[in-house]
């Protein structure tokens, strides 16, 4: 018969021999190989006490983001919505209203705003074609849940933390981005 790759190997069916019956120089061998393992790198981690670095353009979980002042930056323009390849995002526009200056930055806002993490492909779509640098993919997973209504992720879950109230969250928050917008 054609072997159709080159890493065909033969079944040796020979009866076994005494020295193969009685196992030990198996279990030997297994052992040594278990021993060897022992002074080698390990390939795991201490997770979550120990984190691996993310690639430069690992995409995780999205943030809506706001302003220097806290203010909401997305203007509900829908754009991400429809460069979403998986139809993951939601969301009802509603008009900003007289005193609300300090809520949202555009005259436009998502009072609603949900993405289906169950959808979403982590494309980093939304991100691109959004023009008010209102949603980004951060360093973070999204996190295990146990029920689908779990994923579908509300605007107050994915909104960043305010930068004055919440200094330090906000800036975890931004992770790199922080770093790459001091360097600009
Ligand atoms: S990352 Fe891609 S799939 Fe996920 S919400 Fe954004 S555009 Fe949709
Ligand atoms: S996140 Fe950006 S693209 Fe999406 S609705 Fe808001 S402003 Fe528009």
């Amino acid at each position: 018969m054609q072997a159709l790759t080159n890493r065909l190997k033969h079944v040796d069916r020979r009866p076994m021999n005494l020295w193969e019956k009685i196992y030990i120089p198996a279990i030997v061998k297994g052992m040594a190989i278990t021993f060897a393992h022992m002074f080698k790198k390990k390939p795991t981690i201490n997770y979550p006490e120990v984190k691996r670095r993310f690639s430069p353009v690992f995409r995780g979980l999205q943030i809506l983001n706001r302003d220097a002042e806290g203010r909401e930056n997305c203007t509900a323009c829908g754009l991400c919505a429809v460069a979403c390849p998986a139809e993951a995002i939601t969301m009802e526009a509603a008009e900003r209203q007289p005193g609300e200056e300090h809520l949202y930055r555009e005259e436009k806002y998502a009072a609603r705003y949900e993405i289906n993490m169950l959808r979403c492909i982590f494309c980093g779509l939304c991100e691109e074609a959004c023009p008010k640098d209102a949603i980004y993919l951060s360093e973070t997973f999204a996190p295990a849940e146990f029920q689908r209504k779990q994923f579908v992720y509300k605007k107050q879950d994915l909104l960043i933390p305010h930068p004055i109230n919440e200094p330090e969250a906000y800036k975890k928050a931004l992770g790199n981005r922080a770093v790459k917008n001091s360097n600009n």
